[in-house]
């Protein structure tokens, strides 16, 4: 499990710890002995399990790039369905979610994913890792630059480095923030899962960036934003419709 790719969140920047699904951390909020406590930890992670699968669902059935990337998927041979395809869980550390080759699932991470934006941005881009792996047949996890190659296209697709993401991180102003922000990014993911040093994350990132980064497949744009992502989706569907007709 240890060589899949498992994204990093942003639950170490804080600010993003909700308070009623806190019983955990607090373990002096419970006074009426262990089995109360149990009983509520039990009853915390059913109501994130719960909250998890409707965020997945609203993710699956409003998100354009996840709309884009379920067509792209049916035509790649790889048709996925949310029961099976998808499994909310819990995670150590700030990790968002991640893609299991060996089972074909992709992992929400339900303790860390508390708002439907970052939902749909974890589902968009471990789609991608899924869409690379469903073309390609090939398990390129072990390799460092097509690693990098992965994550590289996952971040620089998903919306994880779309223009209002990044205000909202003070990075505003900066030029060429979607090269920078992918970079950044792109060696956090590798970090998480391999036990490199940054500057070898950072070599075979810029090793294989210009190719990557300009490979957008299925998207036929970078989705700098929801609208980008409605419009290469309608794209998509009519590209689809003319070949359908020959
Ligand atoms: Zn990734």
């Amino acid at each position: 499990r240890a060589n899949q790719p498992q994204d990093p969140g942003s639950c170490g920047s804080g600010g993003e710890w909700d308070d009623d699904f806190g019983y955990g951390l607090f373990p002096e909020r419970s006074h009426g002995g262990g089995k109360q406590h149990q009983s509520m930890l039990y009853k915390a992670v059913f109501t994130r399990n719960h909250r998890c699968q409707l965020m997945l669902q609203i993710a699956l059935e409003s998100s354009p790039y996840t709309k884009l990337l379920l067509d792209a998927m049916k035509n790649t041979g790889c048709t996925v369905f949310k029961n099976r395809h998808f499994s909310c869980k819990e995670c150590d550390g700030c990790v968002s979610g991640g893609f299991d080759s060996s089972t074909s699932q992709i992992v929400l991470c339900q303790n860390n994913i508390h708002h439907q934006s970052h939902m749909n941005r974890v589902v968009a881009h471990e789609f991608l890792h899924a869409f690379d792996y469903c073309r390609a047949h090939v398990d390129w996890f072990n390799n460092i630059r097509h690693l990098a190659c992965l994550e590289i296209q996952a971040v620089n697709l998903s919306g994880d480095c779309s223009l209002l993401n990044e205000i909202t991180r003070f990075k505003f102003g900066l030029k060429q923030h979607q090269q920078t922000c992918v970079k950044d990014r792109a060696v956090r993911s590798i970090l998480a899962v391999r036990n490199i040093s940054k500057e070898m994350a950072e070599k075979a990132v810029d090793e294989v960036f210009e190719s990557c980064f300009n490979d957008h497949e299925p998207f036929d744009r970078v989705p700098h934003s929801r609208a980008d992502a409605k419009y290469a989706h309608r794209d998509f569907q009519n590209h689809d419709r003319y070949y359908a007709k020959f």
